[in-house]
């Protein structure tokens, strides 16, 4: 059941092209209806990024998540955009601050806060490897740095992209050149690509005795239980999937646009039943 919409309601919602998929809208408009919130949060199946944007002006829209196909292609027409964002080079939130646009990126921040509350693990100091030079993992890295980490590794099959994230925080972000030396050297291994899931559900992204027990695996993909994090259970490897960082990053935006904790079990829970039932 939707919340009660009334001539003061207040408008959330999401921007993408396709948008069915989104589990954003089921995730917030429970934790809104719980909090017994004013608020109703809306899916918007966008074909004009810069369209849309001014809509949010003009139609008072309080703040919306963005997806894909527009994370990049939102940029131009912000008014500021936060450091992290403008790091990463991709927006999921943006906060209408009296008609003034601020975008911001949640999915680094999610990711770091369920690591973070989860394995009680602290960012600063920490050497991180993640395998993917992708979106993902682009947020991710800049989100690590921004927090402090000693060192971010990635490597990706295609150079140019893990050279490409050099560029962003030099000395910090390195594209590995010895991917097993760097992992040895590693606190947390990362996986930031679809390996272990869809057409690849069966393979590892690397060899996992690479890995040994003082280190932690953290798999974002979240709609399976993947081979890598079946090793690591079965091999006393602490290890973490992608179900809280995308729970988190949600979490997160909600915050930046009400000033309001959200139910976080709640949201997992809700999280967790709409993923057995696709
Ligand atoms: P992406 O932009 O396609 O990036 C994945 C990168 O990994 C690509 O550059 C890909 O190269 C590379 N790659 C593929 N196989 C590799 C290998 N064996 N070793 C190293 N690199 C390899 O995808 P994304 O948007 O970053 O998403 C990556 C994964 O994260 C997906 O599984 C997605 O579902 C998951 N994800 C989870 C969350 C969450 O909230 N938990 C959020 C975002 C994404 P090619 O393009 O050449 O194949």
């Amino acid at each position: 059941m939707l919340n009660k919409i009334t001539g003061k309601t207040k408008i959330l919602g999401v921007f993408g092209n396709p948008i069915e998929h989104s589990f954003s809208p089921i995730m917030h408009n429970l934790a809104l209806k719980e909090l017994n919130l004013d608020y109703v949060y809306v899916p918007f199946l966008v074909d004009d990024i810069g369209l849309a944007v001014k809509s949010i002006k003009a139609m008072n829209i309080t703040g919306v998540n963005v997806t894909i196909p527009y994370k990049q292609k939102v940029i131009p027409f912000l008014d500021e955009l936060t450091l992290g964002a403008e790091k990463i080079g991709a927006v999921n939130t943006i906060i209408n601050k009296n008609g003034y646009l601020l975008g911001d990126n949640t999915d680094g921040l999610g990711f770091i806060k369920a690591l973070e509350e989860n394995l009680k693990i602290n960012i600063k100091g920490k050497t991180f490897f993640i395998f993917g030079a992708g979106g993902a993992s682009r947020a991710i890295s800049v989100s690590l740095v921004l927090s402090k980490a000693e060192k971010v590794f990635v490597y990706d099959i295609d150079k140019e992209k893990s050279k490409s994230l050099e560029n962003i925080f030099t000395n910090k972000i390195i594209s590995s050149e010895n991917i097993e030396k760097d992992i040895k050297i590693s606190d947390i291994v990362i996986n930031a690509t679809p390996i272990g899931m869809s057409e690849k559900k069966d393979e590892f992204p690397f060899s996992p005795d690479l890995l040994n027990k003082n280190q932690v695996f953290y798999d974002i993909i979240y709609n399976r239980k993947t081979p890598m994090i079946k090793y690591c259970e079965e091999n006393n490897i602490k290890s973490l999937n992608g179900l809280d960082m995308l729970l988190y990053q949600g979490v997160i935006s909600f915050y930046k646009w009400t000033n309001i904790e959200p139910p976080v079990e709640s949201m997992r829970k809700i999280l967790i039943e709409t993923l057995k039932n696709k």
